[in-house]
């Protein structure tokens, strides 16, 4: 990969809690507009690692490059805005807001006071677009209270669609989901990969073999490989840690 596609760099990368160190010495590169699956078991370090580009931990020591920036230090608020986008596990769907009125409130976040007055002008371009791309449009006038966990996850990616973000980083977004949700989901993945770069924590090997082209393993801090999910799956040493066979 050409050093100028590469939208995040990451290298060196460590974080320690008091001795113990979460991560210690990731270096990962993803280019512009890859859909790129971050696996490991528990405690590999996947959270920290999210943690650590959007800026809700610190990283003793290493450098986190996005679009050339370095997000090392940098404040949560200031890291959005230069275009890093995530999703928590805990939901930040206002239930008593409608479908439409949750995705207008994301998209006022990046928009100019002004625009507020505007409300009540119909939807606009951004916010129709990203209830089509989530397709949850037939339920823009539902209370998001009434959705359905899977509609919920759609709801809160198309909120983070509509502030424009160049990556996204989504923390198992099929968890809790039924089969036919994930297929969904790993559609509405692979589409919004076409405009964004993508970086995905996802235990499901299933989803992964039919939505994932290129896996990253973490395990105990460190990335353990990178390959295709066949690539991945083949490794006899990710078998033993991940798959525990
Ligand atoms: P994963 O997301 O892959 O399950 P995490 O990034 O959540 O792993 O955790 C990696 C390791 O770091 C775990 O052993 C976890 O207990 C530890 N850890 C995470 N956050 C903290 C913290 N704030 N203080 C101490 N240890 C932590």
């Amino acid at each position: 990969l050409p050093e100028e596609t590469a939208l995040l760099e990451i290298r060196g990368l460590q974080v320690a809690f008091g001795g113990f160190r979460a991560l210690d010495g990731v270096d990962l590169t993803v280019g512009r507009g890859e859909l790129r699956f971050l696996i490991g078991p528990n405690g590999a370090g996947k959270t920290t690692l999210i943690d650590v580009i959007t800026g809700l931990t610190k990283p003793t020591a290493g450098t986190v490059r996005f679009e050339g920036r370095d997000l090392a230090g940098r404040r949560e608020h200031e890291i959005v805005r230069l275009g890093v986008g995530r999703t928590f596990q805990t939901s930040v769907v206002f239930e008593e807001l409608t479908v439409l009125e949750n995705l207008d409130l994301a998209a006022s976040f990046r928009r100019p006071l002004w625009s507020l007055l505007r409300r009540g002008r119909g939807v606009s371009e951004e916010v129709a677009a990203a209830l089509e791309t989530i397709g949850l449009t037939s339920l823009a006038r539902s209370r998001a209270g009434v959705l359905s966990h899977g509609q919920r996850q759609w709801l809160e990616i198309g909120m983070l669609i509509v502030q424009r973000p160049r990556l996204l980083l989504l923390d198992e977004p099929v968890a809790g989901m039924a089969s036919d949700e994930r297929e969904r989901t790993g559609e509405l993945l692979t589409e919004i990969a076409r405009d964004h770069t993508v970086i995905v924590v996802e235990h499901d090997m299933d989803f992964l073999r039919r939505y994932a082209s290129q896996v990253t393993v973490l395990h105990e801090g460190k990335v353990l490989m990178e390959g295709s999910v066949d690539e991945v799956r083949a490794d006899p040493h990710v078998q033993e840690i991940y798959l525990g066979r």
